[in-house]
């Protein structure tokens, strides 16, 4: 056979240093970005599954760098976590989405993105109190989406930050449920509001029987606990009328909206029936 093992790791060697720079400049310009306004929300509707109203609205961050166009945030919020750039950017975050919500219907909530390293710092809670505070928004229209890797570290400070702000009447959502770790103990920990189902189990989901047997089981889980099931990722009509067969409560996608910007979110807003 031919040997192509020295070239391919030159090639590899290559690479990594490649992305190491990028990463080491991107965290400079990132240091810069808030205060040169590049960072701005989207926000994604997430509708009844029965009657398809929109029940809430996720905020997703954006990246607009003036040379290199928008940087998605799966590239950036590493970047932010490694550098401790997150703690300022998650309060900016978490400040506009509670501003940008008080101007739309009182009966549609926000949904802002956690990291777990908002949760290391000691001011998660006073921030998320300063952002309502601020914008006067009630604590009930505002859900905090979290991942299963809190639950890592700190377990128990973690869950008593997450039952302080849940006794403000903020919803809690676990997110991107079943990736990741996948070990249903932390679920004994904290009771969560909202359980969030993985895109990656929604695709396909009518003609991948392991897809389906996985979301029954998350829909049984969730609504045991007394959560509400949201399907993530809903991109078809078919993927639709699945996940609402199945009994998911709400359901997110391309199908339903786009992540848009807040001004698109206004005129949608006017745009709809009332009641
Ligand atoms: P996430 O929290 O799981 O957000 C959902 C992601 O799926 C978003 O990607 C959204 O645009 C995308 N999406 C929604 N519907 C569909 C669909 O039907 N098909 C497909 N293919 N994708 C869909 P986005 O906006 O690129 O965000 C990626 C991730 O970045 C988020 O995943 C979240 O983990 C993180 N993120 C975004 N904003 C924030 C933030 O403000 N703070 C933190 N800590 N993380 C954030
Ligand atoms: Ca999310
Ligand atoms: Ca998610
Ligand atoms: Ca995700």
């Amino acid at each position: 056979a031919k040997s192509t093992g020295k070239g391919d790791y030159a090639w590899f060697e290559f690479a990594m240093e490649e992305k190491a720079d990028r990463q080491r400049i991107l965290r400079e310009e990132l240091s810069t970005a808030l205060e040169k306004n590049q960072l701005y929300l989207n926000y994604q509707p997430i509708v009844c599954t029965r009657t398809r109203k929109i029940i809430c609205f996720e905020a997703l961050l954006r990246w607009e760098h003036p040379t290199r166009g928008l940087i998605s945030p799966d590239e950036f919020i590493p970047v932010a976590e490694s550098s401790g750039l997150i703690e300022p950017i998650g309060r900016w975050v978490l400040q506009q989405a509670c501003a940008e919500a008080t101007k739309w219907p009182n009966t549609i909530r926000v949904a802002v993105n956690l990291s777990p390293r908002q949760f290391t710092g000691f001011g998660l809670a006073a921030d998320v109190m300063r952002a309502l505070e601020q914008s006067r928004l009630s604590p009930h229209r505002l859900e905090l989406e979290i991942t299963e890797s809190i639950f890592l570290t700190d377990t128990q400070e973690n869950v008593r930050i997450l039952n302080q702000l849940k006794h403000l009447g903020i919803h809690i959502a676990l997110d991107d449920f079943g990736t990741g770790y996948s070990s249903l103990a932390y679920l004994r920990c904290f009771s969560f509001n909202k359980l969030k189902i993985d895109r990656s189990f929604i695709s396909d989901m009518s003609s991948t029987p392991e897809n389906l047997a996985i979301v029954r089981a998350v829909i049984g889980l969730g609504k045991s606990f007394g959560a509400v099931v949201t399907a993530e990722g809903v991109e078809t009509e078919d993927e639709m009328a699945c996940v609402t067969q199945e009994g998911c409560d709400q359901a997110q996608g391309y199908l339903l909206g786009r992540p848009m910007t807040a001004h698109a979110v206004g005129d949608m807003l006017v745009s709809l029936p009332t009641n």
